[in-house]
């Protein structure tokens, strides 16, 4: 597999204390704490030296700067374990030379940068530090951070970093997740009932599917409406709406196209108003004009149209059968407009 190296390097100073190449793919974090506020520089000095037989792929300097000494597709000598830094990647991070050995803020936030770096280059998707040393040491529930006291007698890295493992794991996680979410952009599936190129027609459609009880919207793609009902990441939820709507007697299909979003506006009724030769209904149970008597029972399922009008005054006479004549006022208020 093509190895790289780390953009974040300022300084690199190979050193020969290293295996070539490493022998595993590297999926281990394993980070250390050096014992001195040094520079990249004298860390580069110090594994220079064979007689030192140690390394470690990079190491932090006080002032956060990141050297490199090993490259990533070698094994560095760092952990007191070939079989950990043949998979791991080593990071000495400067530190004081004392319990609990903390490091400075700079070193640590450069830590963070370094450590979210290496995953990402890696394809390591998650950081998952425990506590218990064995399942450290054999990579347990997807353990991949170690530290160097799991192999030797040692402090290292040291209670101030150690005490710190869960929090960065927490912290680089928080950052590749981050980094992941816009590259994949969040399909969904949009259930479309009707699209139409004159507006008010869409509306239309919208008033029904509203009056059937369905949440619908609005987009325009290009120059047509379209009429949707509801978008969903599953694909198996925009389905059952689909056929939802189609039991109500609509048509329906699933699209993942998305638009500019659109006001539905409430379809205008047309308001028509009674005048002579209109067909009315009266008002069931209405008086005659005037009075408190009522209309005989069959006079109101028939539909009649307007004789003539006198403010609230209306008289209608004959039916639409032409059966009937009955030249009867009625109140304005007491009809309804059939066409
Ligand atoms: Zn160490």
């Amino acid at each position: 597999m093509g190895y790289t190296n780390s953009p974040l390097v300022s300084y690199t100073k190979i050193s020969p204390n290293k295996t070539s190449p490493r022998n595993h793919k590297i999926d281990t974090i394993t980070i250390h704490c050096v014992v001195g506020q040094c520079s990249v520089e004298t860390l580069g000095e110090i594994f220079a030296k064979e007689s030192r037989q140690a390394s470690s792929n990079y190491g932090i300097g006080f002032d956060g700067r990141i050297g490199m000494y090993v490259e990533e597709k070698d094994r560095s000598w760092c952990s007191s374990n070939a079989a950990n830094d043949h998979r791991a990647i080593t990071i000495e991070v400067a530190s004081d030379t004392t319990h609990p050995y903390a490091v400075n803020d700079k070193a640590y936030a450069a830590l963070l940068d370094l450590v979210t770096d290496i995953c990402k280059r890696n394809g390591i998707k998650k950081l998952v530090w425990s506590t218990d040393k064995n399942q450290r040491v054999n990579h347990l529930n997807g353990c991949n951070m170690t530290v160097h006291r799991d192999y030797a007698n040692k402090s290292c890295p040291g209670d101030y970093l150690y005490n710190r493992h869960g929090e960065i794991a927490a912290e680089v996680n928080r950052r590749l997740n981050a980094e992941v979410a816009p590259e994949t952009p969040k399909v969904l599936y949009r259930v479309q009932t009707g699209a139409f190129s004159v507006k008010s027609n869409a509306d239309a459609l919208a008033a029904k599917l509203k009056a059937k009880g369905f949440d619908t919207y609005m987009v325009k793609v290009g120059s047509l409406y379209k009429v949707q009902v509801g978008a969903f990441s599953v694909k198996a939820n925009a389905d059952a709406m689909m056929k939802k709507l189609k039991d109500a007697g609509f048509e329906a299909f699933i699209t993942t196209e998305s638009g500019t979003p659109v006001t539905i506006e409430a379809p205008k009724t047309e308001t028509k108003v009674i005048k002579v030769g209109s067909k009315v209904k009266i008002k069931q149970n209405a008086p005659v004009y005037g009075k408190t008597t009522k209309f005989q029972s069959w006079v109101y399922p028939l539909t009649w149209i307007v004789h003539s009008m006198n403010g609230d005054r209306v008289v209608v006479n004959k039916d639409t059968t032409g059966k009937y004549a009955i030249m009867s006022p009625v109140k304005l208020s007491d009809l309804t407009i059939v066409e």
